[in-house]
């Protein structure tokens, strides 16, 4: 068996169509364009990427994106006051602190500061608290991405067994919620699991996002699952891999993510989703 091709960016491209197709209608019925507020701390090479790719998203789309660029050596109070302005700015309908955040700054804090309903990265405790309630309002971006590439596949999700490796609060933890709330059997694995290669082989949908390039052997995937690699690693000749051994694991699997071009633009695509669902609450029940 050789792997379906799980194409995030393809896919990504028509939500994104989708998107603009749903802001001009917002705007043809006389409301204005969603607005993103993207805020950078700091000089992250990395970050400023994935910012960059954030608002080019916005423009093709039609949201309009403000970016705010603030020195690392900003302090936790003037961050707080940014974001206030921010959370009472009514043309601002999502605010994204792009992390990491420099280590004099508590992150937890700045996410729990945004206004629940502007959260479009999905990472405010109320959003996550929604989630595991199974009353889900805004979903965090990554795991709603795949999500959406596992619904793509056209496979009934519920009842299977689903492996996630990594449980970090903004991708591994959201990912397993998701997955059970997709009434999957979700075993959520991290640095301490035991036989991890055994759980891996026993799953039938494996979600990877660790960080460690070709952690997950192509040989512990079982005949005919589902593999969503979410982890994005450089190695030795300067390419991007991801968590799973890809040219072993596409022999096994039925569905398979590349990396680069699979989780990744979905988690932009759904940035895009969540803002423009952040306008469209109409009346804010907060
Ligand atoms: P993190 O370092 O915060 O968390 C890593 C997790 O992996 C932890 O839960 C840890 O316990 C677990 N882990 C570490 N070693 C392990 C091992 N040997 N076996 C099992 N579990 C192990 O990382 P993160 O922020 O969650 O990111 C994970 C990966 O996903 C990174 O490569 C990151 O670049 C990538 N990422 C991709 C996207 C995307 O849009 N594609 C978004 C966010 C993160």
């Amino acid at each position: 068996m050789t792997a379906k091709i799980l194409d995030g960016k393809s896919i990504a491209a028509k939500i994104r169509q989708k998107i603009k197709q749903q802001v001009q209608a917002r705007i043809d019925n006389g409301l204005r364009p969603p607005g993103l507020a993207v805020v950078l701390v700091g000089n992250d090479s990395a970050s400023q990427i994935y910012v960059r790719n954030k608002r080019n998203a916005c423009e093709e789309v039609g949201i309009i994106s403000s970016f705010i660029e603030l020195a690392a050596t900003i302090s936790q109070v003037e961050l707080l006051a940014q974001l206030d302005k921010l959370n009472a700015n009514p043309n601002v309908d999502g605010i994204l602190v792009q992390l990491p955040l420099p280590k004099h700054i508590e992150s937890n804090l700045i996410i729990e500061h945004i206004l629940p309903h502007k959260d479009v990265d999905g990472f405010h405790p109320y959003n996550v608290g929604r989630l595991t309630l199974h009353i889900p309002l805004l979903h965090s971006c990554t795991s709603k991405g795949v999500v959406t590439l596992l619904k793509h596949t056209g496979i009934s999700l519920a009842g299977l067994d689903a492996v996630v490796i990594g449980q970090s609060s903004i991708v591994g933890r959201p990912v397993t919620l998701e997955l059970l709330e997709a009434n999957c059997t979700v075993t959520g694995c991290h640095i301490y699991t035991r036989n991890l290669a055994e759980k891996v082989r026993n799953a039938d949908i494996v979600v990877a996002a660790v960080g460690k390039a070709n952690l997950v052997r192509g040989d512990w995937i079982k005949p005919g699952a589902i593999v969503i690699d979410v982890g994005i690693n450089r190695i030795a000749d300067g390419s991007l891999v991801g968590d799973v051994e890809f040219a072993e694991a596409i022999k096994n699997a039925s569905w398979i993510t590349p990396v680069p071009g699979g989780v990744g633009p979905m988690t932009v695509a759904s940035l895009m989703e969540n803002t423009l669902e952040a306008a469209n609450m109409e009346s804010c029940k907060f």
